[in-house]
């Protein structure tokens, strides 16, 4: 794609490039607490504290509005970092244009919608902020991209893309499964875009953070956006995945960052996919055994042999024909099904006679 993506914001920092700081800004004393001890631990560049908050369901905490932005000038004018919040209409970017935010972030939900990119790219025409689009919720590139090049149209030029993930029906170790593949089909469209990992948003706790966040840099992506809290276990929203600014800076001493040699890139990104797409293997795995116990309760119920030649031959004979179709060789496949469907049939021999 032909576009003229200014990344000189990101490319004159050193990696790690590193925006944190609360999932929502909740009273001035915490906002000012967080940057403060996120200033003297961490180095970070971008401090981050969402104001109007998008929340699934009605009656939660949705942000503290515009009297939040005072308190980010605040961080801004005491800390001298750049800042940064969600804006999701035109009047949330009129009043961050009007309170001088550097960094505005577009969320996952507003991504999806035409509608709203449209009005956000109309409402920053002939402004210079950072614009940062998150990935929609469900992995639709083209829609990201779109969202891309509605802001392009409108001359906003410094951008980049924050990975946060993306929302799958249940069977997932993750908030927000990574999809490492589409960020590659991403680059390969768009090559000079920055690319930002948000791990907090992906894990949905602190545990997973650390490995996220190393495969980021690995991959590699640009930066890291991760949310942290002067007092995680008591915030306001997304509790379960905030640390701590000293919790970040364990994290960050941990990184082993990635290597300047281009084919080393190359290797570790590959193998981030294959560890993506064998963990999906065992969750497919996992799901289908699950799936093959309740079969063995029906067959005794029903007083059905459990283990019946012809549904056998139709399975391989159908799975070697789609494989060979996708370029796999017969003997994998064959090799795989017979282990698959031993398995299966065990776990039901032993449903029957429990
Ligand atoms: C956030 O960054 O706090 C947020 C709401 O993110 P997302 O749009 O990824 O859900
Ligand atoms: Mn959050």
């Amino acid at each position: 794609m032909n576009n003229n993506i200014d990344r000189s914001w990101i490319d004159k920092w050193e990696v790690p490039f590193v925006i944190s700081g609360p999932c929502s800004a909740e009273n001035e004393q915490q906002v000012l607490e967080t940057a403060k001890r996120l200033k003297e631990s961490c180095h970070i560049q971008i401090f981050r504290a969402g104001i109007w908050k998008p929340r699934t369901k009605p009656n939660n905490f949705e942000g503290v509005g515009e009297k939040g932005l005072k308190w980010l000038q605040e961080v801004k004018r005491k800390f001298g970092i750049m800042v940064a919040t969600e804006v999701a209409n035109a009047k949330h970017v009129e009043q961050c244009i009007g309170n001088d935010i550097d960094v505005l972030w577009i969320g996952a939900r507003s991504t999806a919608s035409p509608f709203t990119i449209q009005e956000i790219a109309e409402a920053l025409e002939g402004s210079n902020p950072i614009v940062l689009v998150k990935n929609p919720i469900h992995p639709d590139l083209e829609l990201w991209i779109g969202a891309l090049e509605r802001l392009l149209k409108k001359g906003i030029r410094k951008l980049g893309v924050i990975h946060r993930g993306f929302f799958i029906y249940k069977h997932s170790k993750y908030r927000n499964q990574p999809n490492w593949n589409i960020l590659l089909e991403l680059r390969k469209i768009i090559s000079n875009i920055p690319i930002i990992c948000d791990p907090s948003h992906i894990c949905g706790n602190r545990k997973g953070i650390m490995d996220i966040t190393n495969k980021a840099f690995h991959f590699p992506c640009d930066g890291i956006m991760i949310e942290s809290h002067c007092n995680p276990d008591k915030a306001w929203s997304d509790a379960q995945q905030q640390i701590t600014p000293e919790n970040l800076y364990d994290i960050l001493k941990r990184l082993n960052i990635r290597s300047k040699d281009k084919s080393k890139i190359n290797l570790d990104s590959l193998r981030i996919l294959i560890d993506e797409l064998d963990e999906n293997i065992i969750f497919l795995l996992a799901k289908r055994m699950k799936i093959s116990k309740e079969l063995g309760t029906i067959k005794k119920n029903l007083d059905i042999a459990i283990f019946q030649p012809e549904r056998w031959k139709y399975i391989i004979k159908r799975y070697i024909s789609i494989g060979k179709n996708l370029g796999l060789s017969e003997k994998l496949l064959e090799n795989i099904f017979e282990i698959l469907h031993k398995e299966s049939v065990e776990i039901q021999q032993n449903k029957v006679s429990e």
